[in-house]
């Protein structure tokens, strides 16, 4: 018989897996005011500006209001979205405010932070 809360299994540290995590905790805009081409991944999700065919970073799919985004964002709007999601983040969280390597979302929002800047 167990007492009190057995510690999560660690999962494996992926840095895949980080970046998934992290861009599942981004702040996005509202979706109901992306354009057509910020919706299919044209333009950046932030800033509208015409994305690269490289240079782009994939923030996955989104469904809202049974409709399909798939945005993508330049490194600058990423960062700049990942800082303010890692301060909505981490004072709810637990790991985080402990010690940021701990979680995975706090990881990969500092490494976009950080790939931001470069
Ligand atoms: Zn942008
Ligand atoms: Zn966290």
């Amino acid at each position: 018989m167990q007492h009190g809360t057995a510690p999560a299994p660690r999962a494996a540290e992926s840095p895949q897996d980080d970046l998934s995590a992290a861009l599942t905790a981004i702040l996005l805009p509202d979706l109901d005011e992306v354009t057509a081409d910020q919706a299919r991944g044209a333009d950046c999700t932030w800033c509208r500006a015409r994305l690269p065919r490289g240079g782009a970073v994939d923030l996955g799919e989104r469904r809202h209001e049974g409709v399909l985004f798939f945005l993508r964002s330049c490194r600058r709007c990423l960062a700049a979205a990942a800082h303010r999601s890692l301060l909505d983040h981490a004072p709810m969280c637990e790991p985080c405010t402990d010690n940021a390597a701990e979680c995975p979302t706090g990881r990969g929002l500092y490494r976009l932070i950080r790939d931001g800047r470069r």
